[in-house]
């Protein structure tokens, strides 16, 4: 063993976990295709593409020649008073795939910082128009915009640690999860929840923020393209901003390049990141109209507030530049819908398993809820026997493979998937 697996353990920190308890980690030593190679050997089919990241899995040769370029000109330098190739091209590219109204655009370096600037924007937004009553978010339940204070705020109450910073972190308002499925209509009573609260609010609402079509990590719930057009005409009559979270659904993941597009509503402000670099750096943007961004900086102190050390790395834009043309190259939709085929297919025979209340798939995701929160050291330690790399959560099984996993792939990881869960107890 290289890895120092003890080191690990009593000293570093992996992503929700104890250190004086922690739970076994894998070492893993090489990353390829769509396989994870362990340090000792064995090669695990990877069916969570790094968390929604890496959609043309690990070690791709034409992202990696991208990032060689640009690291032998310049990995990074200061975005205050500079500017470079990387950036500029990189916001032509995203300017030019996502709506027409979104003009400008600001990088930084994960979703949740660029949901914390969708939120200052915002508050900006509204204070400059003298209205400054409104600061407050209103969110749904089961969502999920990441682990920062403000992007904590506007999680799901229950499973967004709210209780434990209570009094740290803002309040704000909450509406009920969307019931309309997917495939369904949302009727007056799906979204009576979210018109009440901003009917009697919308004087302290400056923004509604949501994940469009699919609720992520606080639940891997799919809904209806028609909630999100009530949404928007809702925002409209009651003077609120709407922000898009793309953080996760963003670049292809549930069937179109946005998921946006299944509903043809446009955000005012929209957040991107996690596979905008093909999982290779972090970066994230944040997106929003002329009005929203002129009428920032007309208000005090004629700024837009914000400004990280690594804005725009060059090395992050580069390689998202180059993910972006590689997935304009090709049919990406033609292999997502393959992939949400197989998992259709592949995941069927786990409905009838006793511990499975439901199985769901959108574009290249699939769900398994189980009954029980799983055993995650145990069940985690079966996958990987069955050399497949998932990651449950609570009740979840969930799947989103790489976009360039073939058809052999896809059956022997949904194999393994059901397997697994049909072992569970
Ligand atoms: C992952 C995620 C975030 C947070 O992104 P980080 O890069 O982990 O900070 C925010 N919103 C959604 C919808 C996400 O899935």
């Amino acid at each position: 063993m290289i890895i120092d697996l003890d080191f690990d353990r009593h000293h570093i920190w992996h992503p929700y976990t104890s250190i004086t308890n922690p739970t076994p980690v894998y070492p893993v030593v090489k990353a390829e295709n769509v396989f994870l190679l362990l340090e000792d050997g064995r090669r695990l089919i990877d069916g969570m593409s790094s968390w929604w990241a890496a959609i043309h899995g690990y070690n791709h040769p034409v992202l990696n020649i991208a990032m060689i370029e640009q690291l032998q000109k310049m990995s990074h330098v200061m975005f205050g008073g500079l500017t470079h190739e990387p950036a500029v091209r990189l916001a032509k590219q995203l300017l030019a795939i996502t709506p027409e109204p979104l003009q400008k655009l600001f990088f930084s370096d994960s979703g949740s910082v660029a949901v914390e600037v969708a939120i200052k924007m915002a508050i900006q937004y509204w204070a400059a128009i003298g209205r400054s009553s409104k600061k407050r978010l209103l969110a749904l339940h089961s969502g999920y915009h990441g682990d920062t204070f403000a992007a904590m705020s506007v999680c799901d109450p229950v499973t967004g640690m709210h209780s434990l910073f209570k009094g740290t972190i803002t309040e704000q308002y909450f509406a009920e999860s969307p019931v309309c499925r997917f495939d369904e209509p949302c009727s007056d009573d799906d979204i009576a929840d979210l018109r009440m609260k901003l009917e009697r609010h919308h004087e302290q609402i400056a923004a509604v923020i949501v994940e469009p079509i699919v609720q992520g990590a606080g639940g891997m719930r799919f809904y209806s393209p028609h909630y999100l057009q009530r949404l928007r005409a809702l925002c409209d009559t009651y003077d609120v901003l709407l922000i898009f979270d793309e953080i996760a659904t963003g670049f292809g993941r549930t069937g179109k390049l946005f998921a946006l597009e299944h509903a043809a509503v446009v955000p005012d402000i929209l957040c991107l990141g996690k596979a905008l670099t093909g999982g290779y750096m972090t970066l994230a943007a944040t997106l929003t109209t002329d009005n929203v961004a002129n009428v920032i900086c007309s208000g005090a102190p004629g700024l837009f507030m914000h400004g990280p050390t690594f804005m725009a790395n060059p090395l992050a834009c580069a390689v998202a530049s180059a993910n972006i043309r590689l997935l304009q190259s090709y049919d990406w939709q033609a292999s997502v819908l393959r992939i949400e085929a197989a998992l259709r297919e592949g995941l069927e025979p786990c409905r009838d398993l006793p511990y499975v209340t439901d199985v769901r798939v959108l574009g290249a995701i699939g769900v398994i809820e189980l009954r029980w929160p799983v055993n995650l050291p145990v069940i985690q330690r079966k996958f990987v026997e069955h050399g497949v790399w998932v990651r449950p959560f609570g009740k979840l099984v969930y799947l989103m493979p790489p976009f360039i996993m073939d058809d052999e792939e896809l059956r022997l990881l949904t194999t393994a998937v059901c397997d697994v869960v049909g072992m569970a107890k």
